[in-house]
């Protein structure tokens, strides 16, 4: 069994192997990055001599991923194509690319590391590559959102004007819930009955 130098009372979260150190050099690739309730931990094998390896653990304290108000410093933001977690820690910036840049599972990351830098580890859900797929695909809808409604998205292409009224389907302004109906028209949620134009 791998040994990660754990602290007693300290335990693995969650686990992979997918994953790039982002720095200004480039991309390294990780041999694990492990996540413990107590820190963050990457791990990285480097060629030590001719014929031998030597690993390395860096260790992160999360307590040290909070700001002054008890409030985790990450953020997932867009590089080229690929979705890349920033978590600051009081000394460094560490950030972290997973499986060739996916949002689903950065975001998923950014979860885990926030919840259990602040002890809830109970909100930490399972990591596995079906949920990236998900979540890139929410991915997609949220910038969609985004850009509706003026939000923080990244720039994205101006969309092709349809030449005939097409079904659209939006967030409702007041309750975001799903709305379909036809792009232009009136139409009054029927969760909240806020009206609206699609
Ligand atoms: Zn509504």
């Amino acid at each position: 069994m791998k040994s990660y130098n754990l602290d007693r009372g300290e335990f693995v979260v969650l686990q992979r192997s997918d994953v790039s150190l982002v720095s200004e050099e480039g991309r390294n690739p990780l041999d694990e990055v492990v996540l413990t309730n107590k820190s963050l931990v990457l791990v990285v094998t480097v060629p030590d001599g001719a014929f031998r390896t030597a690993r390395y653990l860096k260790r992160l304290p999360l307590e040290q991923a909070l700001d002054d108000l008890g409030v985790p410093r990450t953020a997932v933001t867009k590089v080229d194509n690929s979705y890349v977690l920033n978590v600051a820690f009081s000394d460094e910036t560490v950030s972290l690319c997973f499986a060739g840049g996916s949002a689903g599972a950065a975001r998923r990351w950014e979860q885990a590391i926030s919840s259990a830098a602040v002890g809830d580890l109970d909100g930490i859900g399972a990591d596995d590559e079906t949920g990236d797929m998900l979540g890139d695909l929410l991915e997609e809808t949220k910038g969609t959102f985004g850009a509706l409604f003026g939000g923080t998205g990244q720039p994205r292409k101006k969309a092709e004007l349809p030449k005939r009224p097409m079904t659209v389907t939006k967030r409702c302004v007041g309750c975001h819930a799903p709305i379909v109906g036809r792009k232009g028209t009136v139409v009054t949620c029927s969760y909240c009955d806020t009206k609206q134009t699609l």
